[in-house]
């Protein structure tokens, strides 16, 4: 075998390393390989231009799902499981469209890493709960027009969220196009291990919030004037997608405020996984943290409230008004 052929796929280098790694090792790298491929099978599909855009919402409320996102989950959620088969995979769609490849590979910059103790013993079970939004950003997606737009198509993100006993491990955010110039990053965490892929902002004066673009309602624009007043946020930006949301706070917003349910666990787990390894915190709007084991109600119904490794994070939950976060229940009833 050739050097080339030593560092692809099946090749030597890549198999001494994971049959090093340990269990949370091999699923992260495994995790980051597969975001990568899935970026690309998402601009394959939008390069082609036939979405296939269909609403998956209720009668009230328009949620739209693209060829992009069935086929991306599928390659996601096949390609995890063929090599993790005791684990838990929830994905974000019913919905999926079989592809003939799967990504057997694993990125050999996690394999490389050394784990602590508390994560090396982790072992492949149902304890743990890897949560897919395989297109994040899907408004956005289905309605970059121009196909070039990365104002637009850097909202899109591949997340991929671990949880351990219900609580993130790790996660990965890739950006099939990143701003300016439309390349690809991939931005993955392990807990206490860092943050990779990704320069974290430092402290700043003004305080941006991020907010929603396509979801607003009045109780998300009750916390946005009652940050204002306080000086806990001097401008907003409203833009697509959990994922990139929480990018936007590690590269220099403040916060990202969604006092309002929709959100998915989905849509939580891998941006929490991220931007808590960097130092930042992400709750709903009351404080509670987010439950990630495999049976939990899937909506984060109490909103969410991410910050910077900067700011307080209290600061902003204080602000927000007890009816408000009263209206949020953390678990919504049973229908
Ligand atoms: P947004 O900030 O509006 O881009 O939303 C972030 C994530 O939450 C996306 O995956 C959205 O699809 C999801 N989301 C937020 N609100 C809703 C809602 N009302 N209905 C369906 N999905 C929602
Ligand atoms: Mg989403
Ligand atoms: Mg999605």
């Amino acid at each position: 075998e050739g050097v080339g052929q030593e560092m692809s796929g099946s090749g030597t280098v890549e198999t001494e390393m994971w049959n090093k790694a340990c269990f949370l090792s091999r699923l992260v790298a495994s995790s980051v390989k597969v975001s990568r491929t899935a970026g690309d099978l998402i601009k394959g599909i939008l390069a082609r231009g036939e979405l296939g855009v269909i609403d998956k919402g209720s009668a009230t409320a328009y949620d739209p799902q693209t060829e992009a996102d069935r086929a991306a989950q599928y390659l996601i959620v096949q390609s995890l499981h063929r090599k993790f088969k005791d684990i838990c995979i929830i994905g974000e769609e019913e919905k999926v469209s079989a592809v003939e490849v799967l990504e057997d590979g694993a990125a050999l910059d996690v394999l490389s890493l050394s784990f602590p103790p508390e994560l090396a013993s982790i072992e492949e079970s149902n304890d743990v709960v890897v949560w897919v939004d395989p297109l994040d950003g899907t408004t956005e997606f289905s309605r970059a027009k121009d196909k070039t737009s990365v104002e637009t198509l850097q909202q899109v993100t591949v997340l991929i969220g671990i949880a351990y006993k219900g609580s993130v491990v790790g996660g990965v955010i890739h950006q099939p196009w990143s701003f300016p110039n439309g390349s690809s990053r991939t931005i993955w965490a392990v807990k206490g291990l860092g943050v990779h892929g990704i320069e974290v902002a430092k402290e700043r004066n003004e305080r941006v919030v991020v907010t929603t673009r396509s979801h607003g309602t009045a109780t998300v624009e009750q916390a946005l004037q009652e940050l204002e007043r306080r000086g806990l946020s001097t401008s907003v930006e409203r833009v697509g997608g959990a994922g990139f949301k929480v990018l936007k706070v590690l590269e220099g917003a403040s916060a990202y405020v969604f006092a309002s349910p929709g959100c998915k666990k989905w849509d939580t787990a891998a941006p929490q996984a991220v931007l808590e390894a960097a130092g930042g915190k992400l709750t709903d709007i009351t404080g509670r943290s987010m439950v990630y084991s495999s049976e939990i109600q899937k909506s984060n119904s109490g909103g969410v409230l991410a910050t910077a490794p900067w700011v307080n994070h209290s600061d902003y939950l204080n602000a927000l008004p007890d009816a408000l976060k009263e209206s949020l229940p953390e678990f919504l009833p049973r229908q």
